[in-house]
């Protein structure tokens, strides 16, 4: 850490794809909250390849408040990746992920330095209540949170987003994280740390639209369960062990069956349905593996997590990520 990091006590990380018309809302209440707590502080933005003009106006921000500082990834490398890339250009001896589209309130930063300046290292903002969402992103939600509580052994805290305060220790500890697969929520409970939250109201986006569909969500679901979990991997041994007994056990009575009665040709359905079954066991149970192989995959390949494309306000300019 450069001597100069030292003053700035508070970074505020926010990642933006396509965020314009939220900007100018945004930085007035950041700014606003921001000044009346009597702190050092600076505003790390990450564009995420916007193809609106959230960039313009993030360089034309940064020319009118030098401590609102741009970084622009090269292309869209999606919120995780964006998210990383704010935190390890972030400086500040406590760091805040926000959201753009001001779901969540920067009025809460206040009781989050609170927490902190209270000792704890990680202060996370718990949603009350999903407001504006359907009973199906709910229940799916739900569900996804039972899962991953059983499957791994890490506890992930329900209904937290990336909203929330991190220590420098534990941002330097995020940064020795090198996988590709960046499944915060997980990366996040998984370093630990003196842990406490706050609770919250999520409120609706200010303007634009999510970039999240149920597509997406449920590969950001197998992300963290693939991250966090051999489970999947693991069962289809149990399962196969389970499958062969029963086998075993049919196989003998049918040859017994043969040896006394004879051959009794009729056969098909059971046919059928055995053959089906374990070559559906067995398709599920390669696409599990094949979930896994690609992320690998991807982690040995070792590309960098992110291409910065230009920087504005930061002293250090290389800032891309080799490990
Ligand atoms: N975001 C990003 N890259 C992406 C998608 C989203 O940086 O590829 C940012 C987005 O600009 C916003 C935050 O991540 O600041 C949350 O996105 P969104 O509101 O779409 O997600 P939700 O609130 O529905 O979870
Ligand atoms: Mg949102």
């Amino acid at each position: 850490m450069s001597l100069y990091s030292n003053h700035i006590e508070l970074s505020i990380v926010v990642p933006l794809y396509n965020e314009a018309p939220n900007i100018n809302k945004l930085f007035e209440r950041l700014l606003w909250t921001l000044n009346s707590l009597n702190i050092t502080y600076e505003i790390v933005c990450v564009d995420d390849g916007s193809r609106d003009k959230t960039l313009e106006r993030l360089r034309e921000y940064h020319f009118r408040h030098p401590e609102i500082k741009v970084v622009a990834l090269s292309r869209n490398f999606g919120k995780e990746i964006a998210l990383t890339a704010g935190i390890d250009h972030a400086q500040g001896r406590a760091v805040i992920p926000i959201d753009a589209d001001l779901q969540d309130p920067p009025e809460l930063i206040e009781q989050l330095m609170a927490k902190w300046r209270e000792g704890y290292e990680v202060v996370y903002a718990k949603r009350r209540v999903r407001q504006g969402e359907t009973w199906f992103k709910r229940f799916s939600a739900n569900a996804f949170y039972r899962v991953i509580e059983r499957l791994s052994s890490i506890a992930i805290p329900r209904d937290t987003g990336d909203f929330r305060l991190l220590d420098r220790r534990v941002v330097e500890a995020l940064k020795q994280l090198p996988e590709r697969t960046r499944f915060m929520k997980g990366l996040f409970a998984w370093v630990g740390f003196k842990q406490t939250y706050i609770l919250y109201d999520r409120l609706p986006r200010y303007k634009g639209q999510t970039k999240w569909n149920y597509w997406k969500l449920w590969n950001f679901a197998l992300d963290g369960i693939t991250s966090f979990s051999l489970v999947p991997l693991k069962v289809w041994s149990y399962l196969g062990l389970i499958l062969s007994l029963l086998a075993f056990a049919y196989a003998s009575f049918l040859i017994a069956r043969t040896l006394i009665f004879g051959i009794d040709v009729p056969g098909y359905a059971s046919l059928m349905v055995t053959v089906l079954f374990i070559g559906g066991v067995q398709l599920i149970s390669l696409g599990v593996i094949g979930e896994y192989l690609g992320r690998i995959y991807e982690e040995v390949k070792q590309r960098p997590l992110y291409l910065v494309r230009e920087s504005h306000g930061f002293i250090d300019n290389s800032f891309n990520r080799e490990s």
